[in-house]
């Protein structure tokens, strides 16, 4: 066996730089294993790159033969629908992207192609990143692999599914207000949303601009820091990224030293109603690894931490109905045939947006509209300016903060999909690092009734460095993980 579902990327890269095994190899098993998951209903997958990811494995294959240094060599990645890989589908999970095909490659997939990553498929996500279930795909919603009937969170909800099910070892989600941390939390691995602007969105499709971040996700601290450290950076063709190159999140990441940490415990997070008590327990028995380690921990208070679902649907759907205006049937993607004339050819074509997607144009457009614009958008903006603050005055006392990434695990699909305010709610705890903009990290910690939970750590600007090595730590003192049901090895007939 090349590759499987313990397989971490740091090891695979190991035996194809050492002639082990090959890219080609380790590809075409990626490729076995989807096809095989694929049938049990997963649905992680919207579209499989199988000829285009062998000829480029082959490739991957000749230049190591070169001597060049590829640090994800012949790394089979799954990559989330919403992110441009030229030549393919880019659907975003939404009938007004079905006949779309990339010209171009997003920046962080031209950043794999270069460490000798392999893209084999595009992963199923909630239309337009809009959701925390992967329910609200138009082409159905992936399942859980730890039980099918539950959902794997979303919306990277296919990329995390990918990854616990063993189909991938890596994998790129993106983040408008915790679509990484959330669902990897539910499978079971482990996701990075990193600081605003740290990873280009060139080639992500825009939902909500100030928020938007590509995120890695892996089954490792190690390989998620490797992932991070080959896509983060700045790019000419991102004007908000940030100028300073990015670090090599990977190294050293066994050397933190707990003595002298400073872990902050948000006493508010910990009031929340509806969180579950197995998932406090966990953030609990993660608070006394730091501890009994010798860090500090601190109760530090984010105030305004309450506001955070309120303002983030206030201000990501904003930005989200202007940014959706582009899907007129005109420019690009699908155009509803039969119209009669313009305003009905629009009204016909905008039509195929799914429930969610609508809601949020029409509150979208609502909260910027005139007269109402100060009173929501306005009022917004400035409450978000007050979480921000809220961490910056927390940062003085503390390193970092850890919390609950979600408030309860998986729950079974169909639950909440037609109750969008307790669908929001699984985002109480993600939201406020989109707000602030800073970085945060969801990693396995424990289970309930074998569902996986995530605890989640949250720093400065730019902190990726040290909190990646926090989270190491907090990796290596973590309870075993439960075994996905679903996974690659079972799939095997
Ligand atoms: N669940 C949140 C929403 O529906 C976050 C989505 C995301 O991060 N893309 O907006």
């Amino acid at each position: 066996m090349t590759f499987g579902p313990e397989r971490t990327a740091t090891d695979l890269v190991r035996s194809i730089r050492s002639g082990e095994t090959t890219a080609a190899r380790a590809v075409d098993g990626a490729l076995g294993w989807i096809r095989r998951i694929q049938e049990t209903g997963l649905n992680a997958f919207l579209s499989v790159r199988e000829r285009e990811a062998r000829e480029e494995a082959e490739e991957v294959d000749r230049r190591l033969a070169d001597g060049e240094d590829l640090p994800l060599a012949g790394v089979p990645v799954a990559v989330k629908d919403n992110i441009s890989v030229s030549g393919g589908r880019t659907t975003c999970g939404s009938r007004l992207l079905e006949p779309y095909i990339a010209p171009y490659d997003a920046t962080a997939v031209v950043r794999l192609r270069d460490a000798g990553a392999v893209v084999v498929g595009k992963t199923n996500l909630d239309e337009f990143a809009m959701g925390s279930s992967t329910e609200n795909s138009a082409f159905g919603p992936t399942r859980n692999p730890h039980d099918l009937d539950r959902v794997p969170g979303g919306s990277s909800g296919g990329s995390t599914a990918a990854v616990a099910s063993g189909c991938v070892p890596l994998a790129l989600g993106s983040e408008t207000g915790g679509s990484v941390r959330q669902p990897a939390a539910l499978c079971g691995v482990v996701g990075i949303k990193p600081t605003y602007g740290r990873v280009s969105r060139y080639g992500l499709v825009a939902f909500g601009s100030s928020f938007d971040q590509i995120g890695p996700v892996a089954h490792t601290v190690e390989d998620a820091a490797r992932l991070l450290s080959v896509i983060a950076g700045p790019d000419p063709h991102d004007a908000t990224s940030i100028p300073e190159p990015a670090g090599d999140y990977a190294s050293g990441l066994e050397e933190w030293d707990p003595k002298g940490a400073r872990i902050g415990w948000p006493t508010e997070y910990f009031g929340e109603e509806g969180l579950d008590p197995a998932v406090r327990s966990a953030c609990e028995a993660a608070r006394h690894a730091f501890g009994s380690a010798g860090a500090e921990v601190v109760e530090v208070s984010l105030p305004h931490a309450r506001y955070g679902i309120a303002v983030y649907y206030i201000v990501a759907i904003a930005e989200a109905s202007s940014n959706l205006a582009r899907y007129d049937g005109v420019r690009y993607g699908y155009r509803a045939p039969g119209q009669e004339d313009l305003i009905s050819m629009y009204l016909k074509t905008r039509a195929a947006f799914g429930d969610e997607v609508k809601r949020r144009i029409m509150l979208g457009t609502y909260v910027l509209s005139a007269g109402y614009y100060e009173a929501y958008y306005g009022r917004g903006t400035a409450v978000r300016g007050r979480i921000a603050g809220d961490f910056e005055a927390a940062w003085e006392e503390v390193d970092a903060i850890l919390s609950p990434t979600t408030p309860t695990p998986a729950f079974p699909i169909g639950e909440k999909v037609d109750d969008p305010l307790a669908m929001y709610l699984n985002d109480v705890y993600t939201v406020s690092a989109n707000l602030a903009g800073i970085p945060a990290i969801s990693l396995p910690w424990g289970s309930k009734d074998h569902l996986p939970i995530g605890v989640q750590l949250m720093g400065p600007r730019r902190s990726e460095g040290a909190l990646l090595k926090a989270a190491r730590f907090l990796e290596r003192e973590a309870p075993p993980r439960p075994t996905p049901r679903i996974r690659a090895e079972e799939a095997v007939p």
